[in-house]
Order: C-alpha cells, then sequence, then structure tokens
C-alpha cells in the first residue's frame, strides 16, 4: 500500500458528530500511528520544499500559520522542519495583547478568528495549515488576517479536502490537500 493510500485507510468516519447529518472525520488514529505521523508531516514538508518552494529562495516560507485546533498540532513541527516562525490564529478572545480579527461563517451564524497583531510583519510569506477544508470559510479568514498584516500568503495546506464544496475557490492561493473526500 501506498503512503497517502496507508494514510487514508487511518482515517475513520463518525456519522451524527457533532450534530446529525454531519459524517466527522477524524484524523487522530494517523497520529497514534508514529510511522503514519511520521509519512503525514514528511509527505507536507517534501511538498512545500519541492513545490511551494522549488528551488527558490525568493519563495521561502518565512511563517507558518496553523488553525484553532486541530492546525496547531501540523503547523509547529512543519514550521520546524523549514525553519519558519509558527503563528497561531485562535478563536476571539484566547489571545492576549493587541489581536488582529477576521469574521467567518459556521453553519449557523458567525465566529471571528484573532491573531497577534505583531506576529507576521509586511513581506513575510506565509503558509496557511489546517487538518481539513470543508467550505473554506476557516481558512479565507485566517487568510485575511494574513494579508491584513501585510504578509503574503503562499499556499493552503490540508490532510482532507471535501472536494466537491470547493472551498479552495474562496481563497487567495492555491490548496494542496493528501487526500480528497467526498
Ligand atoms: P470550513 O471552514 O467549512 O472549511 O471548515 C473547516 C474547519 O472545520 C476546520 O477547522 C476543520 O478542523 C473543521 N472540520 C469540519 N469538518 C470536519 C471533519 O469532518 N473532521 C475534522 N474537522 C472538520
Amino acid at each position: 500500500m501506498g503512503d497517502v493510500a496507508y494514510l487514508r485507510s487511518l482515517l475513520t468516519e463518525h456519522p451524527d458528530f457533532p450534530k446529525k447529518g454531519i459524517v466527522f472525520l477524524d484524523i487522530f488514529p494517523i497520529l497514534r500511528d508514529p510511522v503514519a505521523f511520521e509519512t503525514l508531516i514528511t509527505h507536507l514538508v517534501h511538498h512545500t520544499t519541492s513545490h511551494t518552494i522549488p528551488q527558490s529562495p525568493s519563495k521561502k516560507i518565512d511563517v507558518v500559520v496553523g488553525l484553532d485546533a486541530r492546525g496547531f498540532l501540523l503547523g509547529p513541527i512543519i514550521a520546524l522542519r523549514l525553519g519558519a516562525a509558527f503563528v497561531p490564529v485562535r478563536k476571539k478572545g484566547k489571545l492576549p495583547g493587541k489581536c488582529a480579527q477576521a469574521t467567518y461563517e459556521k453553519e449557523y451564524g458567525q465566529d471571528i478568528f484573532e491573531m497577534q497583531a505583531d506576529a507576521i510583519k509586511p513581506g513575510q510569506q506565509v503558509l496557511i495549515v489546517d487538518d481539513l477544508i470543508a467550505t473554506g470559510g476557516s481558512a479565507k479568514a485566517a487568510g485575511e488576517l494574513v494579508a491584513k498584516q501585510g504578509g503574503k500568503t503562499l499556499e493552503y495546506l490540508f490532510i482532507i479536502e471535501l472536494a466537491f464544496l470547493e472551498g479552495g475557490k474562496k481563497l487567495d492561493a492555491p490548496v494542496y490537500s493528501i487526500i480528497q473526500a467526498s
């Protein structure tokens, strides 16, 4: 079995979680398997170094932004491997100091994401990371926070993309996902 097929085989589906009608895809079985977790991180880092920054110093990633909450499990490891900074995007009210804010649509109503106001310097090149993209609303808000601080998002990275929702169309940079789910 190839690496991507192996990662896919570990995903579990949870019907009616967290609410009725939603089939939740759980990535935690990948993290429980150290070989699979290593494969996952190496896959994403290799993609980034060979594609987003193909031997081009001008495309170097300065900052990896991880989304609350499962983006925090992937982002810091990828950042360390790329020699980049890690910056969290959190739900409103969790980060100290001055914060930039962006609103995004949830299934019912809106939510607010925040990033510390001095976290990204103008001109820095950014990778945005989360476990899954569905409608793309949360990734779009993260991209807005990067842009507000003068950063440039080069790519959005996910383990899973619910491709039929076409969330990537909302975003200001290309999407890369290891697994496309329906
Ligand atoms: P979006 O904003 O509609 O793209 O939703 C993406 C966000 O919802 C991400 O932060 C995901 O972690 C979370 N999410 C939505 N569905 C799932 C799922 O099936 N498994 C894991 N996370 C999910």
